[in-house]
């Protein structure tokens, strides 16, 4: 898969290694890292190299690749500390376009989980 990405994104820039980052996991086609900024005990983000905007823009043609990431997914939260299902779990959230909370515009999703009480979510 060819990656376009954006010169000015900030994920963009995090997979390029332009900006720092505490990677999780890097594929060819995904890139995994730590929230700067945990609302968890566990929080990464898993996004796609390739510069998607938000889930706003996906359609049938993206379902291989989305499919894939989130197969990832519990391996990745297992892998950095989530406790077992059922007792433990994490939660998956996807903010789309300024209503949907969402602030970096290169689609990704959040990975939460650990002991609670959380700061958020
Ligand atoms: P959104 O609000 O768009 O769903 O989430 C963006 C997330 O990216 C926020 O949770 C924020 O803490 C995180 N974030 C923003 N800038 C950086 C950064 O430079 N590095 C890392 N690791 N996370 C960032
Ligand atoms: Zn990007």
């Amino acid at each position: 898969m060819s990656v376009a990405q954006d010169p000015d994104c900030i994920f963009c820039k995090i997979i390029q290694g332009k900006i720092p980052s505490r990677k999780v996991f890097e594929d060819d086609e995904m890139f995994a890292f730590h929230d700067i900024n945990p609302w968890a005990p566990v929080h990464f983000l898993l996004i796609p190299k390739w510069h998607i905007p938000s889930m706003a823009q996906i359609t049938e043609e993206h379902a291989p690749l989305l499919g894939r990431m989130m197969a990832k997914v519990p391996q990745l939260a297992l892998q950095e500390g989530v406790n077992p299902y059922p007792q433990g779990g994490f939660r998956l959230v996807t903010n789309t376009g300024a209503e949907g909370g969402q602030e970096v515009h290169h689609l990704h999703w959040h990975v939460m989980g650990g002991p609670r009480p959380w700061l958020r979510g």
